[in-house]
């Protein structure tokens, strides 16, 4: 049996950035992090016992004088300024690519607002993800958040619009979204969108198809929270329907072992929240049959 494991699967550049940095400070003392580092429970367990302390926002309220690393999925404003208020210090591993779609946000809610304009931001993504939460705050919370195409009904089309995307939705459902919009919205209004897809994930579809393809079984390991992984489990499964879904090499069961010493090649592959050792050991446990 030949294991694989996927070279371009495993963290973002955003996601390691984040947590080499945690790993940094974590060396000087009592670290903070606010909401879970990455939607992987074995790397939050894993930097857990390195010391860091996941807290959410009713803990950053009432903790002063403390050191606080926000993850890659960046902040709203309102975090900010609590930490001012309690002294708090913040480590800020926001990605760049999430700070410069939020700067673009910002920059357009001030225009609006600066011009008495009764444009409207959209933003295409998951509502309650810690990303979007960023960007509503950009926009004083006044930003309409759409999660599927289909809900573009509240869009008002009688008024101009500026759509952006949350960086990991899908290329084409954004595509689809852009089309329903241009469709439905009067000639007299400005209609102006923004692909801010972060392409470090997008990419990743037809690459992980392809390999998906090539093996006789896949195993995916992804976080049982992790929306990124769900999509990409459902592409890789799309392309090869022996995929199996797995959050640790515990959960490769004996019919799993078993049916994999069937066949020539497994592979394995994973998310952006998924760390490249969780995949090494599913490997360990496949060749240690
Ligand atoms: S997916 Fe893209 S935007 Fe999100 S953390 Fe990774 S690199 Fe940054």
């Amino acid at each position: 049996m030949q294991v694989t494991i996927d070279s371009g699967s495993g963290f973002c550049f955003g996601v390691t950035t984040a947590i080499k940095k945690a790993e940094e400070e974590l060396q000087k003392g009592v670290l903070y992090c606010l909401g879970d580092i990455v939607h992987n429970g074995q790397e939050v367990q894993r930097l857990a016992d390195m010391g860091l302390e996941t807290i959410d926002y009713d803990d950053l309220r009432t903790l002063h004088n403390a050191r606080v690393l926000l993850r890659a999925h960046g902040e709203p404003p309102s975090t900010y300024h609590i930490a001012q208020q309690n002294d708090i210090q913040i480590i800020d591993a926001s990605c760049p690519v999430v700070l410069r779609l939020q700067k673009k946000i910002r920059d357009t809610y001030r225009h609006i607002r600066e011009t008495g304009s009764q444009a409207q931001i959209v933003i295409f993504g998951q509502r309650g993800h810690a990303e979007v939460i960023g960007l509503e705050g950009q926009t004083n919370n006044t930003a309409i958040v759409i999660e599927r195409p289909e809900e573009a009904q509240k869009i008002d089309f009688q008024r101009d619009i500026y759509l952006f995307s949350q960086t990991t939705k899908s290329v084409d459902e954004f595509r689809n979204l852009v089309s329903y919009i241009q469709n439905r919205c009067s000639e007299s209004i400005q209609f102006q969108w923004y692909d801010t897809i972060c392409r470090n994930v997008a990419n990743r579809v037809e690459r992980l198809k392809d390999f998906a393809r090539q093996q006789d079984r896949v195993i995916f390991v992804g976080g049982k929270k992790s929306s990124n992984a769900k999509v990409l489990f459902q592409h890789c499964q799309e392309a090869n329907p022996r995929t199996v879904f797995v959050s640790s090499e515990k959960e490769l069961t004996n019919d799993i072992l078993a049916d994999c010493q069937k066949v020539d090649k497994v592979g394995i592959c994973g998310a952006t929240s998924t760390p490249l050792w969780l995949m090494e050991k599913c490997k360990e446990k496949l060749l240690n049959l």
